[in-house]
This record gives C-alpha cells, structure tokens and sequence, in this order.
C-alpha cells in the first residue's frame, strides 16, 4: 500500500470559502493525469430555477437563498463557477449491455469535493452542462423531463433509505436539446459521495499500468473503505468491501421493487450509491422478469436479473484489481473467487432479513423464508401490485380485506401468514408498527411520475412535480399519504423509459 495517502485530502479550516459556502476541495486532481481532463461548462442562454433541495444544500454547508437570486443561479446553471472551483470531467471505460467501451463524463463535469461543516466530502457534479473531451458524438446536453426525473426518483431512494447520489438543483437552460424533436433543456447539479465507479477502474487498468491502478484503489479505501487500510491485504480488503456494500444496495433495491435500468459498469459507484437514474422504474406487478428500459430488449437488466448482473460488474472490478491482490496470478484469481463469494453470501443474507422484516419477522428463519417466497409466488400469480400487497399488510386489517376484495385468491396465504405472525407471541399491531417502516406505502409511480414530468416539461408546470415529490419523499406516510399517490395506475403493458440521453 502507498505511504501517507491520506495527503490527497486538504481539510476545511485550510480551505476558503466562495459566496453561497461553497468550499471545494479537489482531491481528485492529485490522481494521476489520465483519469480525467480539466474542462469548462458551455454557458446556456436563460437559465431559470426550476428546482432547489433546499435542505440538502443547507446540509452541505451552502446557503439555500443565495441560489434564489442571479450569481448563484448563474452557478448552478454552469455560466460561471464559484471562485474555488477547478471543473474536471473524469475518465472512465465499461461494460455496456456486455460490451467494453472507453468513455467518460460526456455530459457532466465535476465542479469540486465540497466539504460540510461536519467534514465530509461531496463531489458536485453538473449534468448536461456541454461537451467534454469524452462526448463522442454527444451533445452534452439534457432534457428537463430526465432531469426531473432524476431528482425525483434519487430523492424518493433517499427518503427510503438506500444509499444514492441526490438532487440539489435542477436549471432549465433557456434553449433547447434535440431528442430527435426539440425538448426544453436543463443541468442537473448532482450530489454523490464519489464519482468512482467500477468503470474508473476499467479505465485505469486499461490505459494505466499497475501504479495508475493501485493509486486508484488507495484513493479509494482513503475516501470510502478507510478501515480496508490496515488490514494486512488492503486490496482484497477492498474488493470484499464493496461486495458487500453492493450486496447490501441491490438487495434493497429488489426489497422495494426498483429496477435499475442500465447496470452497466459505468453505472455502478464504488461508494455503493445507487447513481445514474436514466430508464429506472419502480415495479408494479411482481414479475422477476420486469423490464421497462426501452433498449433492454433482452431483459440483461430485469428486476430480478440485478444481483446476478451486480456479480458480474463486480467480477469486472476484481479482474481489474489483480495485480494488487497477489504477485502471483493463479493466487490473486483464487483470491478474487473468494471475496465474489462473499457477495453471494452477502445478498442472501440481507435479501433474507429484507424480506422476512417485511413481512414482520424480526428475524429471519426456514418457515419465514419459505412463506416469503410463497407470498411473492401468490403475488405474481394474483398479478397484485408488489407495493399494494406489502403495504396492505402492514395497514390495518381493513386494508388486508380490501385487498383480499380484488384478489380473493391471496387469502390462503394470508391466513398462513396472520397464523405465523401471531406466532411469534407479538401483537399484531407492534409487528405492523415495524412493518410500516419497511414497507412503503408510496412510490414514484411510473404514471404519476410521467404526468409530473409532462406538465412540467410541456406547460411549465411545476406543481404536480412538487406534489409527488411531496408525497414520494415520505414513503412511509400509512396516516395522511393522498389516495392518488398509494394505489397503481392503470395497468400499462406498453410501459417504457428511456435512457434520457
Ligand atoms: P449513460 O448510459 O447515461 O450512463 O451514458 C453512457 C455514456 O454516454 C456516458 O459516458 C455519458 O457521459 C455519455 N453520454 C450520455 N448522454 C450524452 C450526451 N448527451 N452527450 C455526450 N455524452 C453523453
Ligand atoms: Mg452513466
């Protein structure tokens, strides 16, 4: 392990603040030069605030109402930038649908590490703010509708507990982007613990030698994993860190029915945030071969394809760390194996806590296990709404018989499981005080989401977004949540998102 890597980090009584409290750091920079490139955002024509996370912006240590006005808009939108920012895009390769690919922020550029108050550390990211030496043939632009939907849906993760990059602004640009046909434009300042993702490292193993890659991996475990330093193998340390992370992430997502999209490598952050809302849907229906991505026509990426897929990515991490696990190869491979079985034994183990405390087991066990997956067999073949059923349960007994009005056919599983709860000698309204706070009662769902985004983009209409943003942002709102934002839409089999490119 290189010496001393904590030099890369400058704390925040050495550093000056800018107007609004924007205090970077740019610790990223200390990497070797390949991993990324300095580059300017383009100045849009108009830019307008559509959207501020107040809160998150006082959390990072920022001043909400000096975006209210034009210098701090002027930044958000990228026409300037704070005096102590040194904007980069970062290099990066993946894996996409399979296939290797050397890419890069396209379309997004990383303004600094703002540090809070408390000392911790942030990359802030536009995204859609020009091209950069990595657009390929892009535009480096955005449309509002995606960008809105980014904030929405990374704000409803949060609010339900999985870790994800967040939503601090989004600003239209005044000019339009075309997709083919013209949509209005926007930057999305993005907020995540880091921008490293599986793909740097495939980047830097391809184009870097050994030194470019373990000065990656040090930067890593100094910035996410620090306890991985002392350990007498930092890298395996390293790699068996993020299985679990990754493990503990993906098994979360499928608790709650979220489908990814696109788990290319690129997309997949070595802090184990969930990162890059692009063609990701909540399910309705349960049905492991969900797919709503409009370019996932093999269903790679299906609900219940993601921890396979989220092994494989892995898998491309480990290769890349090779080198650093074991001067001998056959033994750095045997090594990898190892830490990858650490991510199937991880998923397991918390896919099964998941469940089982979803279903009001505070532990799991065979007979919890065996009725969760009888319920999920019951839900599928009733064609039930997978949040509906959940949280039917978790309600009241009258909500259970509304449920068992439209689909009569669950009772038998029903009775069994009111049988095994009671059981375990809890009162039933204890076991249901836990269940509402595992099981929500709203998301983002996909006809409300496109309804906000539509009259947002269409009519300059921001209210419907507040209202489901509202409402998304409080998941677990059994008492006052409005009946529109608990019940699915109308059944669409036709449904698809896009990448938002
Ligand atoms: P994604 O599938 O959104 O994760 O994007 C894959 C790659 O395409 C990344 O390198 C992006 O930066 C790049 N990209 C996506 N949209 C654009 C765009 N409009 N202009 C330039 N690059 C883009
Ligand atoms: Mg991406």
């Amino acid at each position: 392990m290189a010496e001393n890597i904590t030099q890369h980090f400058t704390s925040r009584d050495q550093l000056a603040s800018a107007a609004g409290g924007w205090c970077f750091d740019h610790s990223y920079t200390r990497l070797p030069s390949i991993l990324y490139e300095q580059v300017q955002p383009e100045p849009v024509r108009e830019p307008r605030l559509v959207y501020l996370n107040d809160d998150l912006a006082a959390s990072l240590g920022l001043d909400p109402s000096y975006f209210e006005h034009s210098a701090g808009i002027a930044e958000l939108a990228g026409n300037s930038v704070p005096d102590n920012a040194h904007p980069i895009a970062q290099a990066y390769a993946g894996h996409q649908f399979g296939g290797f690919t050397m890419l890069g922020d396209g379309r997004a550029i990383v303004l600094g590490e703002q540090l809070t108050l408390s000392g911790e550390r942030f990359d802030v990211q536009y995204k859609g703010s020009g091209q950069t030496p990595y657009s390929r043939r892009g535009d480096g632009r955005a449309a509002l509708g995606p960008m809105l939907r980014e904030y929405v849906i990374s704000e409803a993760m949060h609010a339900l507990g999985i870790a994800t990059t967040r939503s601090l602004a989004v600003v239209a640009t005044g000019e339009p982007v075309f997709r083919p046909e013209p949509l209005p434009g926007a930057v999305l300042v993005r907020i995540a613990a880091s921008h490293i993702r599986v793909g740097t490292f495939q980047y830097a193993a391809a184009r870097g030698n050994r030194s470019t890659i373990q000065a990656l991996a040090d930067y890593t475990i100094a910035r996410h994993y620090p306890d991985c330093e002392a350990d007498d193998r930092p890298y395996v340390a390293l790699l068996e860190a993020v299985a679990r992370k990754q493990a503990a992430l993906i098994a979360q997502w499928v608790g709650v029915g979220f489908i990814h999209g696109v788990m290319n490598t690129d997309n997949m952050a070595i802090s184990g945030e969930t990162i890059d809302y692009g063609p990701c849907a909540f399910m309705d229906q349960y049905d492991l071969n969900t797919v709503f991505s409009s370019i996932d026509s093999m269903g790679r990426y299906a609900y219940g394809q993601q921890p396979r897929i989220g092994h494989w990515n892995l898998a491309r991490f480990a290769e890349t760390l090779l080198p650093l696990l074991h001067d001998e190869q056959e033994q750095a491979i045997a090594l990898a194996e190892e830490s990858l079985e650490v991510y199937v034994r991880h998923y397991q183990e918390r896919w099964q806590d998941i469940m089982c405390a979803k279903l009001g087991f505070q532990q799991s066990s065979s007979d919890a296990v065996s009725l969760v997956q009888d319920w999920l067999k019951a839900l599928q073949e009733s064609k039930a709404d997978f949040t509906l059923g959940f949280a039917a349960l978790s309600d009241s007994d009258e909500a259970v018989e509304e449920l068992l009005g439209q689909y009569p056919e669950l009772r038998v599983l029903i009775d069994r499981w009111r049988a095994q709860v009671v059981g375990q000698d809890t009162p039933m309204e204890h076991v249901r005080q836990h269940m509402r706070a595992i099981n929500p009662v709203v998301i983002p769902r996909n006809h409300l989401v496109e309804e906000a985004l539509s009259a947002a983009q269409d009519e300059q209409n921001v209210e419907p977004f507040q209202q489901l943003l509202d409402a998304v942002t409080k998941p677990y709102n059994y008492d006052d949540a409005p009946e529109r934002y608990r019940v699915p839409g109308p059944l669409d089999p036709t449904y698809q998102t896009f990448c938002g490119t």
